[in-house]
């Protein structure tokens, strides 16, 4: 069979369901390849797209399509024969040979509005194990994504087990402050993060407390190990009251050691949703560290002749 391969959103991320897809097909002996829409021929095509709000494919094939991820049906999966194997990472040269992708755990037990996980994975439990990601060994450097690993009894064992073997990891969710126990700060403190770098989520002014507790913790811990200071990332939401996401998303603009990942609040079934500018601006100002870290967003100039201090006056934001 000849296979053609849509990766729909096109970021610089690789689609692991692809890698999957074709891990299979070479395993039946298939010809797979990124479709091309002008010179492909092809006995059926797979089509991945994770984000909603990425348009579909236009190009027209004249075979069998198969559309499958998130961005299509939240609950699509792949059979299972697939969704076990590793991905062939070939399909994505720029991965180096000692880097893996993957998930330890599915799920998350808690219930965010603005999040699909827990409705297509459901509550949080074992998928994987370690040594199957990194293929014994072999690749040792592991992106994980997880959504709520440290939810799971499971998932921390596994980070256990990372430590122990001195495995690399990034864990690139946001994960949960308030699940940083001491056992956990001491076992993050253990582990080797690709770049330094932690993450946590924090959407709310209580769980910027809790990542100020939890990042005192693990810095406690490795300081004892002799290892230099983490660094650390929180990705948090725009929405609701622009002076208390003001408040929020500038908390950590003075420690060096911080940067933060802020989105609008995109509303899953509400393909039409408008964002407000002021949330575009916020965004806009949060996500450049050189901006976000040298200048208060209320001095912001996003565009000729606009500072961003008047969506403060007179209750701007509803009508920009
Ligand atoms: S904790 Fe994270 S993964 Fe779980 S529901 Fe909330 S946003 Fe989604």
């Amino acid at each position: 069979m000849s296979i053609g391969l849509i990766d729909v959103d096109n970021t610089r991320f690789p689609n692991i369901a692809l890698g999957k897809i074709a891990a299979y097909h070479k395993s039946l002996g298939d010809n797979v390849e990124w479709a091309m829409p002008m010179f492909g021929q092809y006995d059926r095509v797979y089509a991945s797209k994770v984000f909603v709000f990425t348009p579909d494919f236009s190009d027209h094939y004249d075979c069998e399509i198969v559309r499958g991820g998130t961005g299509y049906d939240i609950h699509s999966v792949l059979p299972a024969e697939i969704d076990r194997l590793q991905p062939d990472y070939s399909i994505y040269p720029y991965i180096d040979s000692k880097t893996a992708y993957g998930f330890l755990t599915r799920g998350c037990p808690n219930k965010c509005r603005w999040c699909i996980v827990p409705v297509k994975e459901g509550n949080v439990h074992p998928y994987m194990d370690i040594d199957e990601i990194t293929l014994d060994g072999q690749r040792s450097n592991v992106v994980l994504m997880d959504n709520n690993i440290l939810a799971c009894d499971y998932g921390i064992a596994q980070l256990e087990k990372i430590a122990d073997k001195g495995y690399r990891i990034d864990l690139n969710q946001g994960n949960s402050a308030r699940l940083v126990t001491d056992d956990v700060a001491k076992l993050f403190a253990r582990i080797r993060w690709i770049g330094s770098m932690i993450r946590f989520a924090a959407d709310t002014p209580r769980q910027l407390a809790e990542v100020d507790e939890a990042m005192a913790k693990i810095d406690r811990y490795r300081e004892a190990l002799g290892k230099k200071p983490a660094q650390y990332l929180v990705y948090t939401m725009i929405d609701g009251d622009i002076s208390e996401c003001y408040d929020r998303l500038s908390y950590f603009r003075s420690n060096k050691r911080m940067r933060i990942v802020a989105q609008p609040f995109r509303d899953f079934n509400n393909p039409n949703q408008t964002i407000p500018k002021w949330q575009k601006d916020m965004a806009h100002w949060a996500n450049r560290r050189e901006l976000w870290a040298s200048c208060d967003f209320k001095s912001f100039i996003p565009r000729k002749g606009f500072v961003c201090a008047e969506y403060f006056n007179n209750n701007k934001t509803s009508a920009i």
